[in-house]
């Protein structure tokens, strides 16, 4: 691959993903060397149709390689809610604070062993209209009845891994990378695009 422009809002992400494509691309890049490009609207149903909207959508707006992410949380009990809409659960300009509230209040009750959820991650590679690649990663938890720990963003401090007894809101920056759903897309992607280049 020559060029590859990573189009993800997740700022704590781009610096890990750009270094992980470094391997099979001459050249990385992010949003922030283009200027005046209008945000994509994510009104896709799943986190995969709205990964590759944006990949597309920026590929068409920077003309070279794109690779963008979708990521949320599904709630069995909720029947997969908040899901696509994880970022704007409480209102379109919602905390997070916010959203978590929101997320207490519907599962007030609710007894912990139907409390399971999953975060889920897509990213998508595009080339124009093209999709080249997507990849996938799960991370399987418990949704506590109130917020532990200080660390990550969003839902973390109420996404309790049985595996580790810890919320993501409690473990470093490496170990939730080593174990969270956007961590097992990247290596994903990772292993198919080796794959390819062997
Ligand atoms: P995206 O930026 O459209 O992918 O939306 C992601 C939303 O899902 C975020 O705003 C969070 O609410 C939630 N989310 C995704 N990944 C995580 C995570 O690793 N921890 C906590 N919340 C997450």
């Amino acid at each position: 691959m020559k060029k590859i422009v990573v189009a993800t809002h997740n700022q704590g992400k781009v610096g890990e993903i750009e270094a992980m494509l470094r391997n099979f691309a001459a050249e990385v890049t992010s949003l922030a060397a283009y200027e005046n490009i209008p945000e994509a609207v994510e009104d896709g149903q799943t986190f995969q149709e709205n990964a590759i909207l944006k990949a597309r959508h920026y590929a068409l707006y920077t003309s070279e390689v794109c690779l963008a992410d979708d990521s949320g949380l599904e709630v069995d009990v909720l029947k997969g809610a908040p899901g696509v809409y994880s970022a704007r659960y409480a209102g379109v300009e919602a905390t997070d604070e916010e959203n978590n509230q929101k997320l207490l209040a519907e599962l007030k009750g609710v007894p912990e062993k139907k409390r399971t959820a999953r975060f889920r991650c897509v990213l998508a590679v595009v080339d124009g209209d093209k999709v080249l690649y997507t990849a996938n990663g799960t991370i399987e938890g418990v949704i506590l009845e109130g917020p532990k720990g200080q660390g990550g963003f969003g839902y973390d401090p109420l996404f309790f891994v049985p595996s580790l007894g810890k919320t993501l809101a409690e473990v470093t920056m490496a170990e939730k990378n080593s174990i969270s759903h956007r961590g097992q897309a990247l290596r994903a992607l990772s292993d198919m695009l080796a794959e390819e280049s062997k």
